[in-house]
């Protein structure tokens, strides 16, 4: 099983250049034991669009990268969130790190979602995640231009 970020990332720019985009895609969702849901959204924040999984993941990424729907903000969150994060002063890591008040924390749904509009994509939450759940998109740029040059 791809087991980080980086790992999904050789993968998806070795497919691109082997043209088996769409197989290898679907290959990384079906392995067993995979979390199709965060995976997706791995997948989909490399490729610096926002599409949710469903049975036609592949085809709603095609069809979002084909429109260029380059979304924002740059931080994306990509799993929820564990309901032991919080911090001694009764914030979470992210929440607690981020001088921009950008946070916005839903402790009943172990949700997070950031601000675009106060957000400065400083990354410091995603330094203070102890669980890894939120993802700078910027660095996959290189990618999302590849990709949106292609019609794939
Ligand atoms: S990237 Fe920086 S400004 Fe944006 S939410 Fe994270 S800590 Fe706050
Ligand atoms: S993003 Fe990370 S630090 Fe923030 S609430 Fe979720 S698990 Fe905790």
């Amino acid at each position: 099983m791809l087991s980080n970020y980086h790992e999904i990332f050789k993968t998806v720019i070795k497919a691109y250049y082997e043209d088996n985009f769409e197989e290898k895609l679907q290959q990384i969702l079906d392995e067993p034991g995979i979390d199709k849901i965060k995976t997706s959204r791995i997948i989909a924040s490399l490729c610096g669009v926002s599409v949710e999984y469903s049975d036609n993941f592949v085809n709603d990424l095609k069809r979002a990268l084909k429109n260029n729907d380059i979304t924002s903000p740059i931080i994306n969150r990509i799993a929820d969130c564990p309901i032991e994060c919080i911090e001694t002063q009764g914030k979470t890591f992210c929440e607690a790190t981020c001088s921009f008040d950008a946070i916005l924390v839903d402790k009943t749904n172990h949700l997070v979602t950031i601000n675009e509009t106060k957000c400065i994509s400083c990354g410091f939450c995603i330094e203070a995640c102890p669980n890894k759940v939120l993802m700078d998109r910027s660095e996959f740029i290189p990618l999302i231009k590849h990709l949106n040059k292609r019609s794939c």
